[in-house]
């Protein structure tokens, strides 16, 4: 795996939904390596709800002193983008959506995330291959004509309007060149959830932005949400960080690792006497 020390301040953005594994492990690590003397910010992304438990961030904090990766600015060590938990930030969250609201750049939209998967009977992607989104492409006739302004989201999920046809192209630090085609590779995607909290992909960018990231180094399997996230930076004006995505531990039958996968949960690997490094080694990562 290519992993040039690049000297951009990176960050650590672990979801505290269940045990770091094996493949977070190598993302991580990846992330501290290249981004070398400039630093990393640890930010916890508990926005899902009460899948994320404050067990698991404990837990994930542990695991990553662990594994010997450090981070500069985060919950336990404070900095000067605090705070660092994303059900903090919900001010900043909802600021954003203003912007893109008055930039007519998103619009409210009633078919959840798990509507549009079921009305297209897309199976759920759980490959190696990170060109494939796991999600199905919002289809085109479902963005209403019109809609009310609004003050604020109001219990609605609204979803960004995607330019159909636009290639996205940006070079990965990792994987090359990518190009992405939006309407294609992607639709119109969620910004804002039904519960009134900030979707995935607004958090990010909005946090990846204040925090003055200057490289995302996250795994393969969000290179889609990356072409989205350019999109965003794009509609709020602002310049985006690089992009570096680590390729995706996989199992014996190919299937990428998810929390529930067991015995390669980090912890699992210490119980069981593997030494930091040596679950490092295993897994092809730098030594930082
Ligand atoms: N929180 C995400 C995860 O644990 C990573 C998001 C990102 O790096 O942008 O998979």
């Amino acid at each position: 795996m290519v992993a040039d020390v690049t000297g951009r301040r990176g960050r650590l953005a672990p979801t505290p939904t269940g045990y770091l594994h094996v493949g977070h492990a190598r993302t991580f690590a990846v992330a501290a390596h290249r981004a070398g003397q400039a630093g990393l910010a640890l930010r916890i992304e508990d926005l899902d709800g009460p899948r994320c438990r404050p067990e698991f961030t404990a837990a994930a904090i542990e695991d990553l002193r662990w594994l010997g990766l450090d981070w500069t600015e985060g919950p336990d060590c404070g900095g000067p983008h605090a705070p660092y938990v994303q059900s903090e930030r919900a001010t900043w969250y909802l600021e954003i959506w203003r912007r893109l609201a008055a930039a007519g750049a998103i619009y409210p939209s009633p078919h959840s995330r798990r509507d549009v998967e079921q009305a297209a009977s897309a199976p759920h992607d759980e490959t190696c291959d990170p060109r494939r989104s796991a999600e199905s492409v919002f289809p085109p006739a479902l963005r209403p004509c019109q809609w009310d302004r609004a003050a604020a989201p109001g219990g609605t999920p609204w979803r960004f309007r995607v330019p159909d046809g636009r290639v996205i192209e940006f070079h990965d630090g990792i994987c090359g060149p990518i190009r992405l085609t939006a309407g294609v590779d992607f639709g119109d995607f969620v910004v804002w959830r039904r519960d009134d909290l900030a979707a995935y992909e607004l958090a990010v960018v909005a946090d990846d932005h204040a925090m003055q990231i200057e490289e995302v180094v996250r795994g393969a399997d969000l290179l889609v949400s990356t072409a989205r996230q350019l999109l965003l930076y794009e509609a709020l004006g602002w310049q985006p960080p690089c992009f570096a995505h680590a390729p995706l531990v996989c199992d014996a039958s190919g299937r990428r690792l998810a929390k529930r996968t067991g015995g390669l949960a980090i912890r699992d690997l210490r119980a069981a006497g593997w030494s930091a490094a040596a679950v490092l080694e295993r897994h092809g990562v730098p030594r930082h």
